[in-house]
């Protein structure tokens, strides 16, 4: 093995994986590392599945997700494999919710993005297991949809290693050095030497961080993806029900049947307690559990049933949640992502535009919203708005 890279990528989870993927594939010497096994659920990205759609309240978010589909097709046609795949997507909620429509209308609107406001009885025509009265409405757009997060991952890996990426796993990085336009990382009990080192850690990012004085306020939740089994699924088939968010506080999520499970995933946006990520535990929390089951019961009530599998995941959470994407002032050789829990659809393109930092010095996509030291990150007790 050469220990000389143009640059390591410390964290093989979802982003991690596609910053390999794709400075493999512009030809780069790349080492990634990987504590723990690759496709572990120990972090932020594993379940084989994951919300994918345009429908964002920000200009800059939605030309990202534009991006992020035009690089997810890219990671399909080299692999062969299909990682998308569109259902449409609901955002709906009370008309007076606490995450209104309108911003993300006019978000869509501004980019040309085509979708439909939809009534109460427009959603009940359209998806009969929504059993909502006048009081919900619907923003309904056509191309969200699905990503098969655990194999987009085993792809992005896979892909890379065949361009000759070298993937470490169950080696935990232990020391980092960063000076003069070089990095030198310790990881199983040997050094790595690298132009660029890309930190997609996850939940670990802190920690990461604090090596090279940097403190942010992250806060690190435990969440849970939750499969229903009821009697009958025919209502929440792949192709009858889209996928949907709940546009209010608490806000909730949900798909079709996908994958495997042959049931019916729903769950709570954001609604976990913070933990340590080396500590957390893996129980279900039971309050989230009783609110997601109450939502159920009142709004999609054939999709109760007895719960098949409960897996429980982190979100690394920024106050604002947005992401950071961006290269540390004092080391512009190490670049950093963080997801904000909301960052899986987007694990593509964020590392093409981290290989980008590292082999170009700047991206041309729209990252400039998500500074590692813009103002909210640098007060000590920020207020916080998780809602998406
Ligand atoms: C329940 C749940 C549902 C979600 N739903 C959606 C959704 O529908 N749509 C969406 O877009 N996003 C969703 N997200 C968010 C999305 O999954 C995450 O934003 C994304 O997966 C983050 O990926 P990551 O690579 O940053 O983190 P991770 O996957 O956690 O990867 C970080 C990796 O770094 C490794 N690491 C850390 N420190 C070290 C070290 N010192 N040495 C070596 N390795 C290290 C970790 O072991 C880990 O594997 C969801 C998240 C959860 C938990």
């Amino acid at each position: 093995m050469n220990d000389e890279y143009d640059a390591i990528v410390l964290g093989l989870g979802g982003i991690g994986s596609g910053a390999a993927f794709w400075l493999a594939e512009r030809g780069a010497r790349v080492l990634g590392i990987e504590q723990f096994e690759l496709g572990h659920a120990r972090g932020e990205s594993h379940d084989h599945s994951r919300i994918i759609r345009l429908s964002y309240v920000a200009p800059n978010y939605v030309q990202l997700a534009k991006e992020a589909y035009d690089a997810w097709s890219a990671v399909e046609a080299d692999s062969g494999e299909r990682l998308v795949f569109r259902t449409g997507g609901f955002d709906i909620g009370p008309r007076d919710g606490a995450i209104p429509i309108q911003g993300y209308a006019d978000a869509l609107s501004a980019a040309g993005v085509p979708y439909e406001i939809l009534d109460a009885a427009e959603i009940r025509r359209r998806v009969p297991a929504w059993q909502v009265d006048d009081s919900i409405h619907a923003l309904f757009q056509a191309d969200g949809g699905i990503v098969a997060a655990e194999r987009a991952t085993a792809a992005h890996q896979r892909i890379a290693r065949s361009r000759g990426a070298v993937l470490l796993e169950k080696t935990p990085v232990t020391a980092i050095e960063a000076s003069n336009g070089a990095v030198n990382v310790e990881a199983g009990g040997r050094r790595y030497h690298a132009r660029h080192l890309i930190v997609a850690a996850g939940p670990w990012s802190g920690p990461v961080l604090q090596r090279f004085g940097v403190r942010l306020p992250l806060e690190v939740t435990k969440e849970q993806a939750m499969y229903f089994a009821p009697a009958d699924t025919t209502a929440f088939a792949f192709r009858e029900f889209p996928v949907w968010i709940w546009m209010d506080d608490p806000s909730f999520y949900g798909f079709p049947v996908f994958g495997e499970s042959g049931a019916i995933k729903i769950t709570q946006d954001a609604g976990g307690r913070a933990v340590d990520p080396d500590t957390r535990g893996f129980d279900p929390d039971p309050a989230i559990t009783q609110r997601v089951r109450g939502f159920i019961a009142k709004y999609l009530p054939s999709a109760l049933g007895p719960e098949r599998v409960v897996k429980t995941c982190l979100y690394t959470l920024t106050p604002d949640r947005d992401f950071v994407i961006d290269s540390l002032p004092e080391h512009p050789n190490v670049h950093v992502a963080i997801g904000a829990g909301h960052a899986f659809k987007f694990a593509s393109v964020i590392g093409r535009i981290l290989s980008d930092l590292a082999l170009d010095g700047s991206t041309e996509s729209p990252i400039d919203a998500f500074t590692i030291d813009r103002h909210i990150l640098q007060m000590e007790a920020p207020p916080k708005t998780y809602m998406v």
